[in-house]
């Protein structure tokens, strides 16, 4: 079968690297924010093109640390996409705050700015738009609508580490960047791992004492925080993979490009968009008669998967926000028609290959 990520073959190509790294830290006896963290912490913030970036221990403390940082809780509202992993809105529910959504752009399956403007309410204090699948959100009207409104915009760029906008990188133009280094993200740990990015020193001091139970003093707690730690070990293999970070990227761009003139005349794929490079975090377009599709790509020995298959506003856990199927169309269809395809660097062009004709045979004859 083949997998949609492997990381396990992704991880041989600088496996020798990895273990000597690894090696060494668990010899050095210094497990936690040591060194190695303080380096991928400088290598992040120079790659994001940030003053700051704070090592944490998942994407998702990112966003929930982000969010209290900015004094954001209870009584206040955040908007947001409904298409997304459900970790961005669930932060917004964790510091107390409501998740108010707004629907999507068919064509990019990020938040739509204009649907943005008609959720503000006296009570909005930020927005978190998500990069998603890789793909930039429409930063510029969404930073537009923020300033005009007196709004934070947090970005959730877990998917979207290397994504540059207007020659900007992802999170660098809101107030903060979340990233997330979870094995399957475009820079994957052998763990959790995660990062906040900011231009702000004050936002930075904040991040240093919330990731450390309020402290910034052994002993002395100004505040409550948490335990948010970035694990010397995955700080040291993030380092060995970061070297080779933009050749992987580069592989992924190149897989989606033989996709896209593989595909481009049966299926409605994603554009090529100038302003906006994509980093292929997934593969992912509409199909019709999508049950048939995947079952055959299974017989075939092809995985897919559905990224996402129930909108956020549909989840269970956000029943009491009263949300109705409906309101959100485009979110709705979507997530009805979308699909995702194998795509990580160590895919071999002959799969590539065979997952194209597989999908041109099925198209043709369903
Ligand atoms: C993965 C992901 C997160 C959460 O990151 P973790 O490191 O798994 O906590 C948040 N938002 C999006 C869009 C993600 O893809």
């Amino acid at each position: 079968m083949i997998p949609m990520v492997d990381t396990k073959s992704d991880l041989k190509l600088y496996e020798k690297e990895i273990l000597k790294e690894v090696a060494a830290v668990i010899r050095g006896g210094e497990y936690i924010f040591g060194p190695k963290s303080k380096k991928i912490e400088e290598k992040i913030a120079e790659y994001v093109g940030v003053k700051y970036a704070l090592g944490l221990a998942s994407g998702t403390d990112a966003i929930t640390l982000g969010l209290k940082a900015l004094g954001i809780g209870e009584g206040d509202e955040v908007i947001t996409t409904p298409f997304t992993f459900f970790a961005t809105a669930e932060s917004i529910a964790h510091v107390g705050a409501k998740p108010v959504f707004a629907d999507i752009e068919e064509e990019t399956f990020n938040i739509d700015p204009k649907e943005i403007i008609t959720k503000i309410t006296i009570k909005t204090k930020a927005i978190i738009v998500v990069h998603l699948f890789g793909l930039a959100a429409n930063m510029d009207e969404i930073m537009k609508i923020a300033k005009e409104h007196g709004l934070y915009v947090i970005e959730d760029a877990c998917q979207a580490l290397g994504t540059r906008y207007k020659g900007k990188m992802a999170g660098s133009i809101g107030d903060i960047g979340c990233f997330s280094f979870y094995p399957t993200k475009n820079l994957g740990a052998c763990g959790d791992a995660g990062m906040l990015t900011t231009n702000s020193l004050e936002l930075k001091s904040k991040i240093i004492q919330l990731r450390n139970h309020g402290s910034l003093e052994r002993y002395i707690h100004n505040t409550v925080g948490i335990n948010s730690r970035l694990d010397e070990i995955q700080a040291a293999i993030l380092l060995v993979k970061l070297k080779y970070f933009e050749e992987l990227l580069d592989k992924r761009n190149s897989i989606a490009k033989t996709y896209y003139t593989g595909l481009k005349n049966i299926l409605k794929l994603p554009e090529y968009i100038q302003s906006r490079e994509h980093t292929y975090h997934q593969y992912s377009f509409r199909v019709e008669k999508r049950e048939g599709f995947m079952e055959y790509l299974k017989e075939k020995g092809i995985s897919s998967m559905i990224y996402y298959p129930i909108p956020l506003h549909l989840q269970k856990a956000f029943s009491h926000l009263n949300y109705q199927k409906g309101d959100f169309p485009k979110t709705e269809k979507i997530s009805d028609e979308i699909i995702s395809l194998p795509l990580y660097p160590t895919l071999s062009k002959t799969l590539q290959q065979y997952i194209i004709n597989t999908v041109v045979e099925f198209i043709n004859n369903p």
